[in-house]
């Protein structure tokens, strides 16, 4: 779902530019248009006012129109609050160890629990029978 994000982000940013520039565009000719309507010079009087107010509502409208797509767009974009998945992993190193297949490597007697001891990281067996101590090969399977 990371590039449906991506799209969206892009089309936001895209939308938000082009209708931020033909807004201005629109907007800065329509004010222009209409202060010189008013204006001393007079140079083309009547026609260059109503494009002017033409031009400044279309500018408005773009950017107006803009503003809702993205806000949609945005709000769409937002992960609703029930797919939030807490991820709880609890390790337990002796639990997962087979125990009472557990057999002492040099004797071969069965060890119990009392036997096994983790040290930073590391199955420790110390068998009470032959008192060999040794580290464990098999990497514990979760
Ligand atoms: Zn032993």
């Amino acid at each position: 779902m990371s590039t449906n994000k991506t799209t969206t982000t892009i089309v936001i940013a895209l939308v938000g530019l082009i209708a931020a520039f033909c807004g201005c565009f629109f907007n800065f000719f329509g004010v222009l248009w209409v202060w010189a309507a008013f204006g001393p010079q007079e140079a083309n009087p009547g026609g260059r006012l109503v494009q002017g107010i033409v031009m400044l509502v279309v500018g408005l409208l773009i950017w107006g129109g803009a503003a809702v797509g993205i806000y949609f767009l945005w709000r769409r974009m937002q992960p609703p609050p029930e797919q939030k998945i807490t991820v709880e992993q609890k390790i337990d190193l002796t639990g997962e160890i087979d125990l009472e297949k557990l057999k002492c490597r040099n004797c071969g007697a069965e060890l119990d629990k009392d036997s096994i001891t983790v040290a930073e990281g590391a199955v420790v067996v110390s068998c009470p029978y032959c008192g060999t101590s040794y580290q464990m090969v098999e990497e514990p399977k979760w």
